[in-house]
């Protein structure tokens, strides 16, 4: 089965609206013809989402747009927190979930991850559900214990997950300049699939798409993004950049 790669920018904690609409009038414009070979997402912080999106709106509404997380809750009593419902009135429609950063930094639990994902799903917009081992996992064995219990755990109770996309990121590569080889890559997200499979069937891990992420850049996209199983990047620092996210997709997409 062919699926299109998805390839999105996670800026994380970066960029006022003023950077964002600074990067998106190269961007915007640039991506035009590549936005038809691959979904091109960016995920700007909250505040700097309303900027984003009217420009998305006016130049290339086929880019899409993504939140870095949100809330399980229905609006109410949640200080600091943001709905679906605030999300989806600035035409949002993909939601980062489980990053590594949440899940080490802000405590979030595969539970909680879960509830997200639920409420994400049933809002219409689309999970970018993150998995991914530490280094002391890896080498201590339990790369596979732990991908498979965050899938498990992360799709309790979850149905249908044609409007979701993974993402393989393992922890120890992202923002550290080490790359996984595109082998190790494959090896992981081949794994990742064969457990949506026993969860969902062949036909529905056949059609999911996994991305990778971890300090993929334009010098390695190509061969990361051609191994059959990986099927687009969650991009954090090479992402920064307008022409360096831009040649970055050009050699996925080649
Ligand atoms: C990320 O934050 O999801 C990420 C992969 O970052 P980087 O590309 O900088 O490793």
């Amino acid at each position: 089965m062919s699926r299109k790669l998805i390839i999105a920018a996670n800026w994380k904690m970066n960029k006022g609206p003023a950077e964002v609409a600074a990067f998106l009038e190269t961007f915007l414009g640039a991506a035009g013809e590549l936005a038809e070979q691959a979904d091109l997402v960016i995920a700007p912080n909250s505040l700097s989402i309303p900027t984003a999106s009217a420009l998305i709106n006016d130049i290339n509404p086929a880019i899409g747009l993504a939140a870095q997380t949100v809330s399980e809750n229905e609006n109410g009593a949640f200080t600091g927190e943001t709905s679906t419902d605030m999300l989806k009135e600035l035409f949002v429609n993909y939601v980062i979930l489980g990053h590594s950063e949440r899940r080490s930094i802000y405590g979030e639990t595969n539970a909680q991850i879960n509830a997200k994902i639920k409420k994400t799903l049933a809002a219409d917009m689309t999970p970018i559900f993150c998995i991914g081992e530490t280094l002391a996992e890896r080498e201590g064995g339990q790369l596979e214990a732990v991908l498979s219990s965050q899938i498990k755990e992360g799709l309790e109770g979850v149905s249908d997950i044609s409007n979701l996309v993974m993402a393989y990121e393992p922890v120890w590569a992202i923002g550290t300049g080490v790359t996984a080889s595109a082998q190790q890559a494959q090896d992981t997200q081949k794994f990742c699939r064969s457990v949506v499979e026993e969860l969902y069937g062949a036909e529905a891990a056949a059609a999911v798409r996994i991305q990778y992420g971890g300090s993929v850049k334009g010098a390695n996209s190509a061969e990361l993004l051609g191994q059959p199983d990986i099927d687009g990047a969650l991009v954090g620092g090479a992402a920064l950049e307008a022409d360096s996210f831009l040649e970055l997709i050009r050699n996925a997409v080649a």
